[in-house]
């Protein structure tokens, strides 16, 4: 990456950077209590170093190939990465190099990969809040031996992560709350839930963790 971002698009985003603050706040959280993931999937290095330039330090990817161009094109300057997608094992070696904190971690292969690739890393366990077993996050009843496995592993355990179902507000507010439960059971600092359309109700179910996207960025192509 060269040159200066563009002041523009380093002015739009510290005005979302503001806006979503302020989301925060009304929605009750203590300021600095819940850290903001800037979900920059589909876009671009010079979007992620404008939005570093607007003050987000915290970024999310989902695809491996994409976020390893990415994340090589601003390796001088990298921000915090969060790989929050569904990682399917060959891909561990293409992100390893980058990745700060693995979010989607639901599987034991998924373990065993990141134990040799990257021994030690910091990790979330995501658990699937549809209840059903499948893609997307290992089932609440499976999660707690899965972070055992995990720390058995090597890694470290900061928390877990979910992805609220479809449904509607209180469907989302017991998923939430059932995450929440869980993250206070294992005795979890991280508890990674919300996103741009839900993340009002992520605060108040206690979320520590909000991986924004679309009410940064705009919607995504
Ligand atoms: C894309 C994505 C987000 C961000 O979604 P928005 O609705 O754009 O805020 C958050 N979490 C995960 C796991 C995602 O895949």
């Amino acid at each position: 990456m060269t040159g200066a971002p563009d002041p523009a698009l380093v002015e739009r985003l510290t005005e979302a950077r503001h806006a979503i603050d302020a989301r925060l706040t009304a929605a009750g959280a203590t300021p600095g209590t819940v850290q903001v993931i800037a979900v920059s999937k589909t876009h671009p290095a010079a979007t992620v170093a404008a939005a570093m330039a607007a003050g987000f330090t915290d970024f999310g990817e989902s695809y491996a190939t994409e976020f390893a161009a990415k994340a090589a094109e601003l390796a001088e300057q990298p921000p915090r990465w969060h790989f929050i997608g569904q990682l399917q094992t060959n891909k561990v070696r293409v992100v390893a190099p980058f990745v700060d904190v693995y979010q989607s971690v639901d599987r034991p292969s998924l373990v065993s990969e990141l134990e040799k690739r990257a021994p030690g890393a910091a990790v979330l366990v995501q658990v699937n809040l549809a209840g059903a077993a499948g893609r997307g996050g290992v089932s609440f009843d499976d999660a707690p031996g899965l972070i055992e496995t995990a720390r058995a592993a090597g890694l470290v355990v900061t928390g877990v992560m979910g992805v609220a179902p479809l449904g509607g507000p209180d469907v989302t507010t017991s998923a939430f709350r059932r995450l929440r439960s869980l993250c206070d059971a294992e005795g979890l600092a991280d508890c990674s839930m919300g996103m741009s359309d839900d993340l009002e109700i992520a605060v108040a179910e206690g979320s520590t963790m909000v991986r924004i996207g679309s009410a940064i960025f705009g919607p995504r192509g």
